[in-house]
Protein backbone atom coordinates (compact mmCIF):
# COMPACT_ATOMS: atom_id res chain seq x y z
CA UNK A 1 0.00 0.00 0.00
CA UNK A 2 2.74 2.51 -0.97
CA UNK A 3 0.25 5.13 -2.45
CA UNK A 4 -2.03 5.42 0.79
CA UNK A 5 -1.65 8.95 0.53
CA UNK A 6 -3.40 8.78 -1.96
CA UNK A 7 -6.82 7.92 -0.17
CA UNK A 8 -6.18 10.57 2.54
CA UNK A 9 -9.32 13.05 2.81
CA UNK A 10 -7.71 16.23 1.94
CA UNK A 11 -9.09 19.96 2.91
CA UNK A 12 -11.79 19.81 -0.01
CA UNK A 13 -13.46 16.81 1.88
CA UNK A 14 -13.05 18.70 4.76
CA UNK A 15 -15.67 21.67 3.30
CA UNK A 16 -17.73 19.01 1.57
CA UNK A 17 -18.70 17.32 4.66
CA UNK A 18 -18.96 21.10 6.51
CA UNK A 19 -21.34 21.71 3.76
CA UNK A 20 -23.09 18.48 4.55
CA UNK A 21 -23.71 18.60 8.08
CA UNK A 22 -25.37 22.10 7.26
CA UNK A 23 -27.54 21.44 4.57
CA UNK A 24 -28.52 18.12 6.37
CA UNK A 25 -29.05 19.80 9.56
CA UNK A 26 -31.22 22.99 7.70
CA UNK A 27 -32.95 19.56 6.05
CA UNK A 28 -34.31 18.55 8.95
CA UNK A 29 -35.75 21.60 10.03
CA UNK A 30 -37.30 22.01 6.44
CA UNK A 31 -38.87 18.49 6.89
CA UNK A 32 -40.14 19.74 10.07
CA UNK A 33 -41.38 22.62 9.38
CA UNK A 34 -43.08 21.21 6.33
CA UNK A 35 -44.72 18.68 8.64
CA UNK A 36 -45.85 21.10 11.24
CA UNK A 37 -47.86 23.32 8.27
CA UNK A 38 -49.34 19.80 6.66
CA UNK A 39 -47.08 20.03 3.55
CA UNK A 40 -46.07 16.42 4.22
CA UNK A 41 -47.70 13.70 6.44
CA UNK A 42 -45.95 11.80 9.02
CA UNK A 43 -45.22 8.74 6.77
CA UNK A 44 -42.77 11.17 5.08
CA UNK A 45 -41.56 13.20 7.94
CA UNK A 46 -40.12 9.48 9.13
CA UNK A 47 -37.56 8.29 6.19
CA UNK A 48 -36.65 11.38 5.29
CA UNK A 49 -35.56 12.78 8.58
CA UNK A 50 -34.07 8.91 9.31
CA UNK A 51 -32.13 9.59 6.52
CA UNK A 52 -30.74 12.85 6.82
CA UNK A 53 -29.98 12.27 10.24
CA UNK A 54 -27.73 9.11 9.00
CA UNK A 55 -26.08 10.99 6.84
CA UNK A 56 -25.21 13.96 9.01
CA UNK A 57 -24.21 11.20 11.68
CA UNK A 58 -21.08 9.90 8.97
CA UNK A 59 -19.98 13.56 7.66
CA UNK A 60 -20.02 14.45 11.42
CA UNK A 61 -17.41 11.93 12.39
CA UNK A 62 -15.44 12.08 9.35
CA UNK A 63 -14.77 15.50 10.19
CA UNK A 64 -13.57 14.83 13.66
CA UNK A 65 -10.48 13.49 11.72
CA UNK A 66 -9.84 16.85 9.43
CA UNK A 67 -11.25 19.71 11.89
CA UNK A 68 -10.63 20.97 15.26
CA UNK A 69 -13.82 23.21 16.28
CA UNK A 70 -12.68 26.17 15.83
CA UNK A 71 -11.77 25.72 12.26
CA UNK A 72 -15.70 25.50 12.09
CA UNK A 73 -18.61 27.59 11.23
CA UNK A 74 -21.03 28.94 14.74
CA UNK A 75 -23.75 26.31 13.43
CA UNK A 76 -21.33 23.16 13.00
CA UNK A 77 -19.62 23.42 16.68
CA UNK A 78 -23.45 24.34 17.59
CA UNK A 79 -25.00 21.00 16.65
CA UNK A 80 -28.44 22.41 16.92
CA UNK A 81 -30.44 19.52 16.48
CA UNK A 82 -32.92 18.40 19.15
CA UNK A 83 -31.33 14.73 20.01
CA UNK A 84 -32.16 15.64 23.95
CA UNK A 85 -32.57 18.73 25.86
CA UNK A 86 -28.74 17.51 27.11
CA UNK A 87 -26.31 17.48 24.42
CA UNK A 88 -22.81 18.33 23.80
CA UNK A 89 -21.61 20.01 20.49
CA UNK A 90 -18.50 19.37 18.13
CA UNK A 91 -15.84 20.29 20.32
CA UNK A 92 -16.88 17.83 22.99
CA UNK A 93 -17.88 14.96 20.43
CA UNK A 94 -14.67 15.27 18.78
CA UNK A 95 -12.64 14.53 21.89
CA UNK A 96 -14.66 11.78 23.15
CA UNK A 97 -13.92 10.61 19.55
CA UNK A 98 -9.95 10.80 19.54
CA UNK A 99 -10.64 9.38 23.44
CA UNK A 100 -12.27 6.11 21.71
CA UNK A 101 -9.03 5.96 18.75
CA UNK A 102 -6.94 5.84 21.58
CA UNK A 103 -8.38 3.45 24.00
CA UNK A 104 -10.67 1.57 21.39
CA UNK A 105 -13.71 -0.65 23.04
CA UNK A 106 -11.01 -0.83 26.06
CA UNK A 107 -12.58 0.07 29.74
CA UNK A 108 -10.58 3.93 29.32
CA UNK A 109 -12.45 3.94 25.97
CA UNK A 110 -15.00 7.12 26.65
CA UNK A 111 -17.83 5.32 24.23
CA UNK A 112 -16.99 1.98 26.82
CA UNK A 113 -20.45 2.58 27.92
CA UNK A 114 -22.56 1.90 24.75
CA UNK A 115 -19.77 -0.64 23.30
CA UNK A 116 -18.80 -3.29 26.32
CA UNK A 117 -20.74 -5.23 28.66
CA UNK A 118 -22.81 -7.61 25.99
CA UNK A 119 -25.81 -6.01 23.29
CA UNK A 120 -28.34 -5.66 25.95
CA UNK A 121 -26.23 -3.11 28.08
CA UNK A 122 -24.87 -1.68 24.80
CA UNK A 123 -28.03 -0.97 23.59
CA UNK A 124 -29.18 1.15 27.16
CA UNK A 125 -25.46 2.89 26.70
CA UNK A 126 -27.06 3.52 23.07
CA UNK A 127 -30.54 4.53 24.09
CA UNK A 128 -29.15 7.24 26.88
CA UNK A 129 -26.34 8.34 24.38
CA UNK A 130 -26.61 11.90 24.88
CA UNK A 131 -27.47 11.80 28.30
CA UNK A 132 -24.30 9.87 29.12
CA UNK A 133 -22.14 11.50 27.07
CA UNK A 134 -22.99 14.82 28.46
CA UNK A 135 -22.90 13.95 32.36
CA UNK A 136 -19.66 12.03 31.51
CA UNK A 137 -17.91 14.51 29.61
CA UNK A 138 -18.74 17.35 32.57
CA UNK A 139 -18.02 14.94 35.21
CA UNK A 140 -14.79 14.44 33.78
CA UNK A 141 -13.86 17.62 32.20
CA UNK A 142 -16.21 20.91 34.16
CA UNK A 143 -18.08 23.22 32.43
CA UNK A 144 -16.05 25.80 29.96
CA UNK A 145 -17.58 28.93 28.74
CA UNK A 146 -18.07 28.19 25.22
CA UNK A 147 -19.41 24.53 26.48
CA UNK A 148 -22.10 26.53 28.68
CA UNK A 149 -23.79 28.75 26.58
CA UNK A 150 -23.87 26.11 23.59
CA UNK A 151 -25.44 23.75 25.98
CA UNK A 152 -28.01 26.42 27.32
CA UNK A 153 -28.65 27.16 23.45
CA UNK A 154 -29.16 23.30 22.83
CA UNK A 155 -31.38 22.87 25.48
CA UNK A 156 -33.59 26.40 24.85
CA UNK A 157 -33.53 25.29 21.53
CA UNK A 158 -35.07 22.09 22.64
CA UNK A 159 -37.81 23.35 24.96
CA UNK A 160 -38.49 26.12 22.62
CA UNK A 161 -40.03 23.65 20.02
CA UNK A 162 -41.31 21.46 22.38
CA UNK A 163 -43.37 24.14 23.54
CA UNK A 164 -44.08 25.95 20.02
CA UNK A 165 -44.85 22.51 18.50
CA UNK A 166 -46.07 20.04 21.07
CA UNK A 167 -46.56 16.71 19.73
CA UNK A 168 -45.36 17.52 16.31
CA UNK A 169 -42.31 18.16 18.18
CA UNK A 170 -42.10 14.86 19.78
CA UNK A 171 -43.33 12.84 17.17
CA UNK A 172 -39.96 14.53 15.26
CA UNK A 173 -37.88 14.25 17.85
CA UNK A 174 -38.85 10.38 18.46
CA UNK A 175 -37.51 9.77 14.72
CA UNK A 176 -34.72 11.77 15.21
CA UNK A 177 -33.58 9.83 18.69
CA UNK A 178 -34.64 6.32 17.34
CA UNK A 179 -32.88 6.81 14.04
CA UNK A 180 -29.25 7.88 16.41
CA UNK A 181 -29.59 4.79 18.43
CA UNK A 182 -29.66 2.49 15.99
CA UNK A 183 -27.11 4.29 14.05
CA UNK A 184 -24.77 4.68 17.21
CA UNK A 185 -25.57 0.51 17.91
CA UNK A 186 -24.10 -0.03 14.78
CA UNK A 187 -21.49 2.15 14.76
CA UNK A 188 -20.19 1.67 18.16
CA UNK A 189 -20.95 -1.60 19.64
CA UNK A 190 -21.64 -3.31 16.83
CA UNK A 191 -18.21 -2.92 15.09
CA UNK A 192 -16.42 -3.25 17.90
CA UNK A 193 -18.19 -6.61 19.89
CA UNK A 194 -18.00 -9.89 19.05
CA UNK A 195 -19.16 -12.78 21.78
CA UNK A 196 -16.91 -15.46 20.79
CA UNK A 197 -12.75 -15.82 20.57
CA UNK A 198 -12.14 -14.02 17.76
CA UNK A 199 -11.24 -10.08 18.67
CA UNK A 200 -7.95 -8.49 20.18
CA UNK A 201 -9.73 -7.73 23.50
CA UNK A 202 -10.48 -10.91 25.36
CA UNK A 203 -12.51 -10.70 28.51
CA UNK A 204 -14.25 -14.12 29.43
CA UNK A 205 -16.54 -14.83 26.56
CA UNK A 206 -16.72 -11.58 24.73
CA UNK A 207 -14.08 -10.02 22.59
CA UNK A 208 -13.38 -6.33 21.77
CA UNK A 209 -11.65 -5.00 18.58
CA UNK A 210 -12.88 -3.36 15.65
CA UNK A 211 -14.46 -5.65 12.93
CA UNK A 212 -15.81 -5.30 9.55
CA UNK A 213 -19.26 -5.71 8.72
CA UNK A 214 -19.69 -7.28 5.52
CA UNK A 215 -22.33 -6.28 3.26
CA UNK A 216 -23.45 -8.20 0.33
CA UNK A 217 -23.26 -6.56 -3.25
CA UNK A 218 -26.78 -6.65 -3.83
CA UNK A 219 -27.45 -4.78 -0.35
CA UNK A 220 -25.13 -2.23 -0.75
CA UNK A 221 -26.25 -1.18 -4.24
CA UNK A 222 -29.77 0.32 -2.71
CA UNK A 223 -27.87 1.54 0.65
CA UNK A 224 -25.48 3.21 -1.37
CA UNK A 225 -28.44 5.11 -2.92
CA UNK A 226 -30.57 5.57 0.03
CA UNK A 227 -27.83 6.33 2.65
CA UNK A 228 -24.51 7.52 0.21
CA UNK A 229 -21.20 5.99 -0.21
CA UNK A 230 -19.64 7.54 3.06
CA UNK A 231 -22.56 5.98 5.03
CA UNK A 232 -22.11 2.34 3.66
CA UNK A 233 -18.08 2.33 3.42
CA UNK A 234 -17.53 3.62 6.69
CA UNK A 235 -20.18 1.34 8.47
CA UNK A 236 -18.36 -1.75 6.19
CA UNK A 237 -14.70 -0.90 6.84
CA UNK A 238 -14.82 0.28 10.24
CA UNK A 239 -11.68 -1.67 11.31
CA UNK A 240 -9.69 -0.03 8.09
CA UNK A 241 -10.99 3.20 9.69
CA UNK A 242 -9.24 2.45 13.10
CA UNK A 243 -6.06 1.10 10.90
CA UNK A 244 -5.84 4.84 9.61
CA UNK A 245 -8.22 7.46 10.00
CA UNK A 246 -6.94 9.71 7.72
CA UNK A 247 -8.32 7.27 4.95
CA UNK A 248 -11.48 8.84 3.12
CA UNK A 249 -14.40 6.81 3.98
CA UNK A 250 -15.55 6.99 0.08
CA UNK A 251 -11.55 4.75 -0.26
CA UNK A 252 -12.29 2.77 2.29
CA UNK A 253 -13.45 -0.55 -0.28
CA UNK A 254 -9.94 0.55 -2.51
CA UNK A 255 -7.71 -0.19 0.63
CA UNK A 256 -9.60 -3.30 1.54
CA UNK A 257 -9.16 -4.60 -1.73
CA UNK A 258 -12.96 -4.64 -3.10
CA UNK A 259 -13.04 -2.16 -5.94
ZN1 LIG B 1 -13.14 7.86 13.80
ZN1 LIG C 1 -14.73 2.97 16.37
Amino acid sequence: MDDVEHYYANDKDATEYQVKIIAFTLGLYLVFFAFVTNYINVWLIIPVSSILVTRWMIAFHELFHLKKADDLDWMTRLVPIPFSPVNLGYREYRQIHMGHHRHTAQKEDPDAFHIRGGHLKALLGALTQHEQATYRFIKQHGLSKEFTVMFGLRAALFFILLLAFGKAFLAWFLVLRITYVINDYVFFHLVHYRAGPEGKFKHGKSSYGTFKIPLPTWLQYPAIVIYGIDVVYATMHHDIHHHNTRIAAKYLPRIAGEE
